[in-house]
């Protein structure tokens, strides 16, 4: 029969605790998004959940006649088109600054695993040869510098860790960033600014993109960028795939530019052996399926939030 209650509807994978959450919510009727349910979401729903899987395009939307707000779990809007949702009067929403912990603990283990070829020494291993410590050193990071492009949520936590963990110096390029000052937050012994990206590149050990994926940022690390950087950096991409130009990052891997990359958000996503062979030939390459987030912790907590999010949006 019909019902009167307002329908939520949830397109990704959500943590049990948020679905259970809803489910238990007596005032409202929940929906997992299956084969058979579709007809009834585009129907009825008056609130959408996602993270990063569905893509909501201009045409998805329209396919919505009671759609009145997008709540994605993550901070990343670009799988959701801002422009069709606002000429359609339909809110979005995400959790910024709730997965930066998460996000900047990847990040920091990344460099790590690269700086000290901890992946890449355990393959050996497990194929059973024979690793010779002389012919396998590491980098030490005590000390190092840290490049940040993109100073938010996630770029400060991972400033801090580092300051902290590495006691080393941070240089960060964020030229529209509009919050507290990153001097008075990190201090200003260890952090500096820079207005242009060469000015970071050109002296950051380890360089680490926090940005959105926006036409601005779209290839901002490419061919000369590579060129600006110092002998022997760690790239790492914990952002969005398309920051990075991939055909850059592989010629600058074969030139042995790098100590290595760490690569969390990649052009094809899920990545696969047979998209990224060529990257994946590099044992200093380390690739991971966009898990910045994936922590029982980070997935439970800010699963619950969207849940009461749509609640409450959803209720008035
Ligand atoms: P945020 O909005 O707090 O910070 C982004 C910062 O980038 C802002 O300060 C902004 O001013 C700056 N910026 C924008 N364009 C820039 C440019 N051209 N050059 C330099 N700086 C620029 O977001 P956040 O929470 O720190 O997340 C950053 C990005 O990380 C997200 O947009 C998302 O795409 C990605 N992310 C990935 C994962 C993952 O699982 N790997 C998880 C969360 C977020």
């Amino acid at each position: 029969g019909t019902s009167l209650k307002p329908l939520v509807a949830i397109l990704d994978p959500y943590h049990p605790d948020a679905t259970a959450k809803l489910e238990a919510n007596n005032e409202i009727d929940s929906l997992v998004v299956s084969k058979s349910n579709r007809q009834e979401i585009y129907d009825r729903a008056q609130a959408i959940m996602v993270r990063s899987d569905t893509a909501i395009s201009p045409v998805e939307l329209s396919k919505f006649s009671q759609l009145k707000y997008v709540v994605k779990q993550g901070v990343g809007v670009d799988n959701i088109d801002l422009e069709a949702a606002k000429q359609a009067g339909i809110e979005v929403y995400n959790t910024p600054g709730l997965n930066a912990e998460a996000v900047a603990e990847l990040a920091l283990s990344l460099a790590l695993c690269l700086a000290r070829r901890i992946t890449e020494i355990d393959r050996s291993i497990r194929e059973g040869k024979a690793v010779v410590r002389s012919q396998t050193l590491g980098r030490s990071l005590f000390g190092k510098t840290l490049g940040v492009i993109g100073m938010g949520n996630i770029g400060i936590v991972l400033a801090k860790k580092w300051i902290g963990a590495m006691e080393g110096t941070v240089v960060g390029y964020d030229p529209h960033y509009q919050g507290d000052s990153w001097s008075e937050i990190l201090g200003a012994h260890r952090f500096r600014q820079v207005d242009q990206l060469n000015n970071l590149l050109q002296v950051a050990d380890v360089v680490s993109l926090h940005v959105p994926l926006t036409d601005s940022t779209k290839g901002l690390i490419a061919r000369d960028e590579f060129t600006q950087m110092k002998q022997d950096a760690i790239l790492l991409n914990c952002a969005r795939g398309g920051i990075v130009d991939e055909e850059a990052l592989l010629e600058a891997l074969e030139s042995n530019k790098l100590v290595g990359a760490g690569l969390d958000a990649m052009e094809i996503e899920p990545p696969t052996r047979e998209a990224y062979g060529s990257l994946l030939k590099h044992p200093n390459v380390i690739i991971t399926p966009h898990i910045g987030a994936s922590t029982r912790e980070i997935q439970s907590l800010s699963g619950v939030f969207v849940a009461d999010l749509v609640v409450d949006l959803v209720m008035g």
